[in-house]
């Protein structure tokens, strides 16, 4: 087997991104990892396989190679891939017992939540959505997982992962902690009492909008860990072995490209901070932010590429403002290199509490001038404040 000369040696987050854990190909030396592609993999003379899989839903060598390097930059003891973010999400929802109480924040990713109400609405799981200090909906006894995303989309409220993790202990919970946004760069949610760590892949971690994918990473390997293995084996599948191999390659250069799109977005948000088109730049960078306190202290490398812009016009001019743009592009998803721009209600429907005049951004790694002069022009073309 090829890339099982892995390890981190203590090596440095940026080290273990750019070398994929310093591999090589045992047959050939080439220092790209090659795909394996197959879904079956032929015994030896003595009837044993060769690898830990028989077939490719147990695993192959493409998948474990991307599965450790995220549990190794997220300082986790192991990580399982999935097709998408929400598969991951919902496998861990699945651990659950029938019934089983969630606390989790009503501003989080809009489809996730949508699902635990479903979920709740079925009898499957009881749900506390909260507006407020998530630690005063937990109850102890009762509540099994308290689901934290931060910064949480679209209005990136910071919420404290240590606090919160003491008290869903103390309750007897588990914590598990969105981390799509903060991408395994600028906060460890482990290292600060969180149970699971979780991501969409699909965003900065594999950062070139070509794969759709999600990660769980476990603090330790315990019974639930397995639950969810055999969860993933017998009922779902992992991440393909392609979408492994662009993930792997999207990770080399994590670390330039998250702190590209971070150094972008702080110039952008403190350009328009104050803009006459503008009620306010939402960005956990800005010491304006209700969370900036807790976002200095957790956020170590950067306040990322997310921000929101609340524009002084309605719903038809937020979306105006998105299709006058030239450079960003109007479409959804976070975590590229290239800068998008989306109007959150057309996305999240009439239902949402998003306010109509929220667009949201994910600031990528082109110029910063080409990026500024083409929201200046952008707003410029929206009617004047109503
Ligand atoms: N969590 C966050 C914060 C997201 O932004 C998304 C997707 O937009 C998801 C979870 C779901 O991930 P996926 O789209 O990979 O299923």
């Amino acid at each position: 087997m090829s890339n099982h000369q892995m390890s981190n040696h203590g090596r440095r987050p940026e080290t273990i991104a750019a070398q994929l854990l310093h591999t090589t190909d045992a047959a050939t030396g080439a220092v790209v990892p090659p795909i394996h592609l197959s879904t079956t993999f032929a015994r030896n003379e003595n009837y044993e396989n060769l690898i830990p899989s028989d077939y490719q839903r147990g695993g192959n060598p493409t998948l474990w190679h991307a599965e450790e390097t995220l549990a190794a930059l997220e300082k986790g003891a192991a990580c399982l891939l999935y097709p998408s973010g929400m598969a991951a999400i919902f496998q861990l929802v699945e651990t659950l017992p029938m019934g089983g109480h969630v606390v989790a924040p009503t501003n989080m990713y809009y489809a996730a939540r949508l699902w635990l109400q479903k979920l709740e609405a079925k009898g499957r799981i009881s749900l506390s959505l909260t507006d407020h200090d998530i630690a005063s909906a937990i109850v102890p006894g009762k509540t099994q997982l308290v689901w934290i995303e931060t910064p949480s989309n679209p209005m990136w409220d910071v919420t404290d992962i240590a606090a919160v993790a003491k008290a869903a202990h103390n309750a007897g919970a588990i914590l598990g902690v969105d981390a799509t946004t903060t991408a395994a760069v600028t906060t460890q949610p482990l290292t600060l009492g969180a149970d699971y760590v979780f991501h969409s892949v699909t965003k900065y971690l594999n950062g070139h909008s070509d794969v759709l994918g999600g990660a769980l990473i476990c603090a330790r390997r315990d019974q639930r860990w397995d639950e969810l293995l055999l969860l993933r084996n017998k009922t779902s599948a992992p991440l393909a072995p392609f979408e492994c191999w662009l993930l792997l390659r999207g990770l080399r250069t994590l670390f330039v490209r998250y702190r590209g799109a971070s150094n972008n977005a702080m110039a952008i948000a403190r350009h328009f901070a104050s803009h006459p088109k503008l009620h306010s730049v939402i960005y956990p960078g800005l010491a304006s932010h209700p969370q900036h306190d807790i976002a200095k202290r957790q956020m170590t490398d950067g306040y990322g590429g997310m921000m929101s812009l609340m524009l002084k016009t309605d719903y038809a001019g937020a979306r105006k403002f998105c299709s006058n743009l030239k450079v960003l592009l109007p479409a959804t998803s976070l975590g590229g290199t290239e800068s998008l721009a989306e109007h959150r209600k057309t996305v999240e429907g009439s239902s949402s509490p998003v306010p109509d005049n929220l667009v949201r951004l994910s600031i990528g790694i082109e110029n910063l001038n080409d990026l500024i002069s083409d929201i200046e022009q952008a707003l410029a073309q929206i009617p004047a404040a109503i």
